[in-house]
């Protein structure tokens, strides 16, 4: 069979033709962490040497196992399939462990997340019709494709769009801050390019406490973040793994799990 290893070459080479051809990916998350520092930007999202420093911890796990149990009460039916104690199963059925200290901290996690998710079963029943959880908006935008991750996506009975996002580590919320809020407005552009001609508007749930606040883009803000998203993508895509980016502080290093790499680099310039 002569042809066949030859055949398998040009394939394999289309393959790569393609790989190389597949536009990057830009998401909230990417331009929050290139907007603190663009050096921590390249370490976890062009060299990946971040990732030897991720510890799981808590928080993370315990959002996620949240989210996940919402998202699994929509998928089976919502409010009007499920009842209450459906939902707090969920919680034992999408429960992880990675990231709680001690047993102890564990099942007072699992006593808390049952009780927010029973508050949140009583609070969130709505008119509203639930049209997705845990789904990925994407975009072209020519040089890269914009993405993200909506937690949920309602239509409400006036047939407005809303992004409903939920957070379990904050307490509170307010229309200034979810119009702040740089994921949000990226979300509602997406949705806007999805569901074109149709309102949108987006919403933070925090799961903590129930209190939730909503905002919405004018048409001109859709206009000016998309040339702001634009800007900043391009400085992002220059990044490559040969940039030399020197550690400098700011207020993101007070909290950034990557200070060692940064203390190393600067004591071997010391030297
Ligand atoms: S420690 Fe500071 S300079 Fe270094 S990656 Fe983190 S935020 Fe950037």
């Amino acid at each position: 069979m002569p042809g066949l290893p030859f055949g398998s070459r040009l394939a394999g080479m289309g393959r790569k033709r393609q790989a190389r051809a597949r536009k990057p990916q830009i998401s909230p998350t990417k331009i929050r962490v290139f907007l603190e520092c663009p050096l921590m930007y390249k370490l976890v999202y062009i060299t990946k040497s971040a990732s030897f420093y991720y510890t799981p911890n808590a928080g993370d796990s315990f959002g996620g196992t949240l989210h996940r149990a919402i998202h699994d009460f929509y998928a089976a039916g919502g409010h009007s399939t499920q009842t209450a104690e459906e939902l707090v199963e969920r919680l034992q059925s999408t429960w992880t462990s990675t990231g709680y200290s001690s047993l102890q901290e564990e099942s007072a996690h699992q006593e808390f997340g049952a009780r927010l998710l029973e508050e949140y079963y009583a609070n969130s029943r709505s008119g509203s019709i639930t049209l997705f959880t845990e789904r990925q908006l994407r975009e072209d935008m020519g040089e890269f494709v914009l993405i993200g991750r909506i937690d949920r996506l309602d239509e409400r009975p006036d047939g407005t769009l809303e992004i409903i996002d939920y957070k379990t580590g904050r307490g509170s919320v307010t229309e200034e801050e979810v119009a702040r809020d740089l994921a949000m407005s990226i979300y509602q552009l997406l949705a806007r390019r999805k569901y074109p001609g149709r309102q949108v508007i987006a919403t933070i749930h925090c799961l903590r406490t129930g209190i939730s606040a909503s905002a919405y883009l004018t048409d001109p803000q859709t206009v000016e973040l998309e040339q702001f998203i634009r800007e900043v993508a391009a400085g992002m895509l220059a990044i490559t793994e040969d940039t030399d980016i020197l550690p400098e502080r700011k207020p993101a290093c007070d909290t950034c799990k990557l200070s060692r790499i940064c203390e190393r680099a600067a004591m071997s310039d010391e030297r």
